[in-house]
C-alpha cells in the first residue's frame, strides 16, 4: 500500500513525525509531501500568482512553497510516479471540529486527494487551550493512530468523500474509545478580531482563536471530543443543500 502524508503546519511539524510513524506500521511505502512553512487556516486555496518551488529532503520527502492543496497537488501529478493508494493529512496541532472544517488546510489536503478519487483521512490532534501548543499531546493520536486507521482503510470509501478524525486532549489511557458522529457547528461565528499596536506605532488586527462558544450537539464531533471520545466523521465534497433546492426553483419559475 502507497500512502501520501502531508500535514499543514508544515514539512518539519512534529505531527507529521507522529503521523510518519502512524503510516510505518501500516506500509514501508511512505512518501511526503508537505508546505515548506505552516499554512494553518489555508482551508482549500490553490497558489495561482506564484511559482511553486519543490525542496527534495529525501528520497520521497518534499517540501513545497505553498499551501497544503498544492503540496498534495504537486505529489499527485509530479512528484509521484504512481498515484498512492491512500492520503493522509496531519497530525494537525490542534482541533478540526464543526464548521471550523472549511477554514482547515488539513482537512484541505485530504479533500484535494478525495477529489482526485483516492481514499483520504485528515486527523487532528486537539489540545486544552491556546498557549499550550508546545504541549499537544499527541501521544493519544499516536497510540490510537492505527486502531483508527486499520478499520477505515478496510472500509469502501464512498467517491468524492474523506473521512475527518480528531483525537481528544486526554491522556491516551484515558481516551473512551471511537465514535462516528456528523460535523457538529458553533453557535457563533469564529473568534475574535485583536487589535494592537506595532512597535512603530501603527494599528494592526489579530485573529483569536479562543473563546469560540458551542452547545455539542447530540451526536456530534464536538460531543464525542469534549466526551473523551476520538471523533469519526464522513465528510462529503457536495455542499449542495438538498432540502432548499425545490424552495429556491419555486422562486425560479
Ligand atoms: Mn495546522
Amino acid at each position: 500500500m502507497r500512502i501520501l502524508l502531508t500535514n499543514d503546519d508544515g514539512i518539519n511539524a512534529p505531527g507529521l513525525n507522529v503521523l510518519e510513524r502512524i503510516a510505518r506500521q501500516l506500509s514501508d511505502d511512505i512518501w511526503i509531501c508537505a508546505p515548506s512553512e505552516e499554512q494553518s487556516g489555508a482551508g482549500h486555496s490553490l497558489t495561482l500568482t506564484r511559482p511553486i518551488r519543490v525542496r527534495e529532503h529525501a528520497p520521497r520527502r518534499f517540501s513545497v512553497t505553498g499551501t497544503p492543496t498544492d503540496a498534495v497537488t504537486m505529489a499527485l501529478k509530479k512528484l509521484m510516479p504512481e498515484p498512492p493508494d491512500l492520503v493522509l493529512s496531519g497530525v494537525n496541532r490542534g482541533a478540526n471540529l464543526g464548521d471550523d472544517v472549511t477554514y482547515s488546510g488539513t482537512v484541505a489536503a485530504a479533500i484535494e486527494s478525495a477529489l482526485a478519487g483516492i481514499p483520504s483521512i485528515a486527523l487532528s490532534q486537539v489540545y486544552s487551550k491556546e498557549g499550550m501548543a508546545d504541549m499537544v499531546p499527541f501521544d493519544v493520536a499516536e497510540d490510537w493512530g492505527r486502531k483508527v486507521l486499520q478499520p477505515l482503510i478496510d472500509a469502501p470509501f464512498a467517491p468524492r468523500t474523506l473521512v475527518n478524525v480528531n483525537f481528544p486532549a486526554v491522556k491516551s489511557s484515558q481516551v473512551k474509545g471511537i465514535r462516528v458522529v456528523r460535523q457538529g457547528f458553533h453557535d457563533y461565528s469564529r473568534g475574535s478580531v485583536v487589535e494592537g499596536t506595532d512597535p512603530r506605532g501603527y494599528k494592526y488586527f489579530w485573529f483569536g482563536l479562543h473563546g469560540i462558544e458551542h452547545t455539542a450537539g447530540h451526536d456530534s464531533d464536538l460531543e464525542a471530543i469534549s466526551d473523551g471520545y476520538i471523533s469519526v466523521t464522513p465528510l462529503q465534497l457536495d455542499l449542495t443543500h438538498e432540502a432548499s433546492l425545490a424552495n429556491l426553483r419555486e422562486r425560479f419559475a
